[in-house]
């Protein structure tokens, strides 16, 4: 389980590049702080050659036919599947995540995506629609270069997740991952070209966010795809709508998790630890703000503390941790200082909200109970493992303090009843919902926001519309008639 760095900095037009006058990125593993190795941030040179590198390779891409485009993209599912174990060390080294956690949901979740978007590839058509004698037919196009930017909790994941439906539709990529998690992309790009991917078609580049700022500004690009947070989507928004271009933004959430009196407090307690916990707290859908009815409020928390007090922290590597560390110091830093705001406000600190005494970023999963509507914790994304339980009587009541939010990610009800169920998720603003579970994100289901939280939609049949245009064309076959 060594640590191999990346051949190079960047992928380019089929090949690693480097240019060592980029900026330097510490590679840094979070579970013990340790500096693995370098890569560079790139220079304008490296920009440029990407970005001509995707215009070059698009319009042979998107002439080439679907099944062959989706052919490629499922060969490359198979070698990451094969590959599985070794991609998830590499994720694991990138991010922190537990081996546990990332066998089963990081490189499987990507080749999820290359298989199903690879599936679709050869299917996706216009349409014929008859006016009379005469028709309008439609050709669904490419877009051309795509643009996507990444974060950094799910850097493999997040690189399929664009990279997939964008090529299935006939676009090439520049994708740019975070600067706190640049290796995973590069073996993306990789494995795509070793499955067949004609050079230029997708292609990574490392760097800050102006890296990412100068690509969303280029004349030749025709969509920007970013996950990442609202401050940083509202920037890159505003810069493609300056060129009028698509965009896909999967930004932050503050998500509820809503707990009724009559929930299987043994599920709810699992659907909660899943909604917090998982990847550290790191994910973007999670159920943070936890609405648990008043009169289950004693149960539900005795049962969770003593689920926590099972969780295994510990080295990553080892297949038996099922906690990990933060992504890195500052990450942890942001999340002791939510801590202490909670504390701070006369939140009940229920579990947790320490350090842990070991090397690397790791802060104990932490509970709060008794949190209001206006406490920092429970308005703000922490993008870290605390849990906040707000207590609720009506139903009326809970659904619109669940909504009095910016975000408008995800949501989940858990309830026996399940009128109750569909009638609560039906006014629950979220894009992403559930019923008895929580963050369940199958590649056939569409994933995103809105409100704050972000536009347009990815996986599913839904992002096809994300990477393509329609064209439609009036065919006449009589006569035509001019007023003059
Ligand atoms: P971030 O916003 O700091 O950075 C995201 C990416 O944007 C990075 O690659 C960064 O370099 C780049 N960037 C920064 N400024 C830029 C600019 N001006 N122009 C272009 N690119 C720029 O986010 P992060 O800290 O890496 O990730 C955490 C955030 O991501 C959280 O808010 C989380 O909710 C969100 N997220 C959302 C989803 C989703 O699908 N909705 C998934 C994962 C993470």
């Amino acid at each position: 389980m060594t640590f191999t760095p990346p051949a190079a900095s960047h992928f380019i037009n089929g090949q690693y590049v480097e240019d060592t006058d980029g900026p330097v990125i510490d590679l840094i593993y979070p579970a013990t702080g340790a500096v693995l190795g370098q890569v560079h941030g790139a220079t304008s040179d490296i920009i440029e050659q990407a970005l001509q590198s995707a215009q070059q390779a698009q319009k042979a891409w998107a002439a080439t036919s679907g099944t062959a485009r989706g052919r490629i993209l499922r060969r490359a599912a198979d070698i990451i599947r094969d590959q599985n174990r070794a991609l998830s060390i590499l994720e694991t080294y990138d991010t922190g995540k537990p081996l546990s956690e990332t066998l089963c949901a990081d490189a499987t979740s990507g080749a999820d995506a290359l298989e199903y978007f690879g599936g679709l590839a050869g299917s996706l058509t216009g349409e014929h629609i008859q006016l009379g004698e005469d028709w309008v037919y439609t050709i669904r196009e490419a877009l051309g270069v795509c643009v996507g930017i990444g974060a950094w909790n799910y850097p493999t994941q997040i690189a399929c997740w664009k990279a997939a439906p964008a090529l299935a539709c006939g676009n090439t990529m520049v994708f740019k991952p975070s600067e706190t998690t640049p290796v995973c992309a590069l073996k993306v790009a990789e494995i795509l070209s070793q499955a067949g991917l004609p050079d230029g078609v997708f292609n990574v580049i490392q760097g800050q966010g102006q890296v990412g700022a100068s690509l969303v500004r280029d004349d030749r690009v025709a969509k920007v795809s970013l996950t990442g947070s609202v401050p940083t989507g509202r920037k890159v928004y505003a810069a493609a709508a300056e060129g009028v271009k698509h965009v896909t933004m999967e930004l932050g959430g503050k998500s509820p998790l809503i707990i009724f009196e009559d929930a299987d407090i043994e599920n709810a307690v699992g659907g909660a630890i899943l909604a917090n916990f998982y990847a550290s707290g790191q994910v973007c859908s999670n159920g943070t703000r936890v609405f648990v009815h008043k009169t289950i409020k004693h149960a539900f928390l005795e049962r969770l503390v003593e689920r926590l007090r099972q969780a295994v922290i510990g080295d990553p590597m080892d297949e038996t941790t099922n906690f990990g560390p933060l992504v890195s110091q500052r990450q942890m830093e942001i999340v002791q200082s939510f801590i202490a705001k909670g504390r701070d406000a006369g939140a009940r600190l229920v579990y947790g909200g320490d350090r842990v005494a070991r090397d690397g970023f790791y802060l104990e999963p932490t509970v709060f109970a008794d949190v209001t509507d206006t406490m920092a914790i429970a308005e703000q994304e922490i993008f870290g493992p605390v849990l906040s339980v707000l207590d609720f009587e009506d139903e009326a009541d809970v659904i619109a303090r669940a909504n009095a939010t910016e975000f408008s990610l995800s949501a989940g009800v858990f309830t026996r009843d399940i009128s109750r169920a569909h009638r609560v998720i039906a006014q629950l603003q979220a894009g992403s919902c559930f019923i008895n579970s929580y963050n369940d994100a199958p590649v056939e289901a569409p994933f995103g926001g809105s409100k704050r939280s972000g536009v347009g939609r990815e996986n599913s049949k839904a992002s096809i519309s994300h990477y393509s245009q329609v064209k439609s064309v009036y065919v006449r076959m009589g006569d035509v008639e001019a007023p003059f």
